[in-house]
């Protein structure tokens, strides 16, 4: 083992956007594993009708076939909201000399400087941001000093380390969102295509009905 993508998010719920990035990562960063993280608390949607459970599951079904793509419970199984820190410190534990990469998209990197100790991330393991080509990628003004020596440019350099770099990842996202699901499944449309068959073919009208709960369905 030489290398882990870490993945988190709320996943309400995963979808194939998730999937494709999923994939991408661990064939392009040449990664043994991506750990994909369902958070415990969605902290931007606290009062989210889905269990974590179940979202968990829905990982789990959209992954079984998938080579190196695992659905990691840590989050969910600790009491209360997780900090990406303390999962990184877990991690690290378990995997002392695995590199490990963070994914984060574009809008987190830019307020990379409001996360719970942020300056430690860069010493457990590397930041990985996924971005549309060709748009580029800079620290905030917060972050400048610290990550100014530290952006790699090729894989290899993450892969000489295991921890330290930050990496632009280029890949062409694939327009879809969670909200965008939840909105559709509102009004009575399908999801298929959007959402892996894995997970539709089990969707329940329990489901749907706490998906469309949801704050954003209604707010957004
Ligand atoms: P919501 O619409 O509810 O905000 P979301 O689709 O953005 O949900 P999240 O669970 O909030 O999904 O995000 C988890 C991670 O997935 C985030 O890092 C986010 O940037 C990323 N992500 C979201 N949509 C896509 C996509 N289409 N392709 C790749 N990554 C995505």
């Amino acid at each position: 083992m030489k290398a882990i993508g870490i993945f988190g998010g709320a996943f309400a719920p995963f979808h194939n956007g998730h999937l494709r990035l999923a994939i991408e990562a661990r064939e392009r960063l040449q990664l043994n594993e991506v750990h994909l993280i369902p958070t415990a608390q969605p902290v931007h949607r606290p009062d989210s009708h889905v269990t974590p459970l179940r979202r968990l599951e829905w990982i789990k079904q959209a992954v079984r076939r998938e080579r190196g793509l695992i659905a990691d419970e840590r989050e969910i199984m600790r009491d209360g909201p997780s900090f990406t820190v303390d999962t990184l410190i877990e991690l690290r534990e378990e995997y002392p000399q695995v590199a490990l990469l963070l994914l984060m998209g574009a809008d987190a990197f830019a307020h990379l400087h409001t996360w719970s100790r942020w300056e430690q991330l860069l010493e457990l393991g590397h930041l990985v941001v996924f971005s549309r080509p060709g748009s580029t990628l800079e620290p905030s003004r917060e972050t400048r000093k610290l990550l100014a020596r530290r952006r790699a440019y090729d894989v290899s350099e993450l892969h000489a380390a295991i921890a330290g770099h930050w990496y632009q990842f280029e890949l062409p996202l694939l327009d879809i969102s969670s909200t965008r699901i939840r909105r559709l499944l509102k009004s009575g449309h399908s999801v298929r295509g959007l959402v892996p068959d894995a997970i539709l073919n089990t969707m329940t009208a329990a489901d749907v009905a706490a998906l469309t709960q949801d704050d954003d369905a209604t707010t957004h």
